[in-house]
C-alpha cells in the first residue's frame, strides 16, 4: 500500500510538473530585409531552448513547448533566405528546422514584453555574411568631403519611421504608423528622384526593421546632404491634431510633450535588440564638439521651417514652430536633419487622412516643397 502511494505520489508529481513547465508557443512572425531575415515568436518567460546550425540547417529546439492551433500554419515560411520550415516532437522536445539557401550568420535573444506586445519574444536573426562585415562605424564626413558633394546631385535620406517588428504608433482604428510611413516616404521618395539635381535615399524600402543607429549610418555611407525622418504622431487622448517639425535638441526636449516623445521613439530599439556601436551620450558629445554643429542647426532649423510653412497650406499645424527633442535619428553629424510628425494617428480625422492615398500624396508634396525651398 505505502509502495503504491508513493508511485503514485511521484507519478502525479511527474506530471503536473509536466504540465505545469509546457510553454506556449503563441505566434509567429517573419520580416524580410535587404540584410537579414528576423524570425519572431512569441513566448512564455523563462523558454529553455537552443539552437543548432549544420551547413545549410538552422534547428531551434524547445524544451516542453506547445503550439496554438490557430498559428500553426504561421510556422511555414518561405522567403529569399528560408527554403522550407519543418517541425518535428522528439519526446518533450519541440524542434523547428529552417532549411536555409546557404550560410547565415545567426543571432537570437529574447525580448521582454513592451507597449505593443504582451508576450515575451524569442528571436532569432539570419544575417548575410559579407554584409555584416561591412558594418563599422562610418567617419562622420570631413569638410572637404561636404564640398565634394555639394558640386554633385544633393542626396536626400528619406527616412521612413518604425517597421517590421516595431510597428510605431496604433491608430484609433488600429491602423499603423509603419504602413504609413513607408508609404508617405516612397511618394516623398519618388518626387525628388524625378526632380533634376537631386536623389533620394530610403533607409527601409519595405515592412522590415532598422535600428535607430542603422539609419544614422545609411545616410553617411550615401553621402546625404539632409535627412528627414517622416513619423506619425501619437498621444492617449484623441483630440490632439495636426503636424509638427522637430530638430535636434543637444539638451533633450524643449517641452514636457517632445520629451514623452523622444522617449518613445529612442525607446523602439528594444523592438530589435539595442546595437552598441554608437553609444548614446559618447556619440552626441562628438557631434557637440563639431565645429560645423552651429550651422547645422542652423541650416535643420531654416528646413523644418520651409516645411512647416508648406505643410500649414494643407493640414492643421500642432505646433507653429520648428520643436527641439533628442531624437537618436536626428544625431546624423554635420547634415540638416528634421523629424516630420505628419498628422496624429490617434485622432480619428488625422489618422483617416494619414490612410488616404491622395492625402499621403498631399504631404509627401508639402515635405518635398519644403526641400526644394530650403534650397532655393
Ligand atoms: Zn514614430
Amino acid at each position: 500500500m505505502l509502495r503504491t502511494t508513493v508511485f503514485l505520489i511521484s507519478l502525479l508529481s511527474l506530471i503536473n510538473c509536466y504540465a505545469d513547465s509546457r510553454t506556449t508557443l503563441y505566434d509567429f512572425r517573419y520580416w524580410t530585409s535587404p540584410e537579414h531575415t528576423r524570425i519572431v515568436i512569441d513566448v512564455e518567460k523563462g523558454i529553455k531552448y537552443d539552437i543548432d546550425i549544420k551547413n545549410k540547417y538552422i534547428n531551434l529546439n524547445v524544451q516542453n513547448a506547445k503550439l496554438l492551433n490557430k498559428t500553426f500554419k504561421k510556422i511555414f515560411f518561405k522567403d529569399k533566405r528560408i527554403y522550407k520550415t519543418n517541425i518535428r516532437r522528439e519526446g518533450k522536445v519541440f524542434r523547428l528546422f529552417f532549411r536555409t539557401k546557404q550560410k547565415y550568420i545567426v543571432k537570437s535573444y529574447t525580448l521582454k514584453p513592451n507597449s505593443k506586445y504582451k508576450y515575451h519574444r524569442l528571436v532569432i536573426d539570419l544575417y548575410d555574411k559579407k554584409q555584416t562585415k561591412t558594418i563599422k562605424k562610418v567617419q562622420a564626413p570631413t569638410s572637404s568631403d561636404a564640398k565634394k558633394s555639394k558640386s554633385k546631385r544633393k542626396i536626400i535620406l528619406i527616412d521612413a519611421g518604425h517597421g517590421g517588428e516595431d510597428p510605431g504608433a496604433i491608430g484609433y482604428k488600429k491602423s499603423k504608423e509603419k504602413n504609413i510611413t513607408l508609404q508617405i516616404a516612397k511618394k516623398l521618395a519618388i518626387k525628388l528622384n524625378k526632380t533634376k539635381g537631386y536623389r533620394a535615399i530610403l533607409s527601409r524600402k519595405g515592412d522590415y526593421y532598422v535600428s535607430l543607429t542603422k539609419r544614422v549610418r545609411i545616410a553617411q555611407a550615401n553621402n546625404a546632404s539632409l535627412f528627414v525622418s517622416v513619423h506619425a504622431d501619437s498621444v492617449n487622448h484623441k483630440s490632439a491634431r495636426g503636424a509638427s517639425v522637430y530638430t535636434l535638441s543637444a539638451k533633450g526636449g524643449s517641452t514636457k510633450f517632445a520629451k514623452q516623445l523622444e522617449q518613445s521613439q529612442n525607446i523602439v530599439d528594444q523592438f530589435g535588440g539595442v546595437e552598441s556601436l554608437i553609444d548614446g551620450d559618447k556619440y552626441l558629445n562628438e557631434i557637440l564638439l563639431d565645429f560645423s554643429r552651429k550651422d547645422r542647426d542652423i541650416q535643420s532649423q531654416k528646413l523644418a521651417s520651409k516645411i512647416l510653412i508648406e505643410m500649414n497650406k494643407i493640414i492643421r499645424l500642432h505646433k507653429k514652430e520648428p520643436q527641439k527633442a533628442g531624437f537618436v535619428v536626428l544625431k546624423t553629424p554635420s547634415i540638416p536633419s528634421v523629424l516630420v510628425e505628419t498628422a496624429f494617428i490617434s485622432n480619428p480625422t488625422d489618422e483617416r487622412r494619414l490612410n488616404d492615398p491622395k492625402e499621403q500624396d498631399k504631404i509627401a508634396q508639402a515635405i518635398y516643397r519644403g526641400i526644394i525651398n530650403y534650397y532655393n
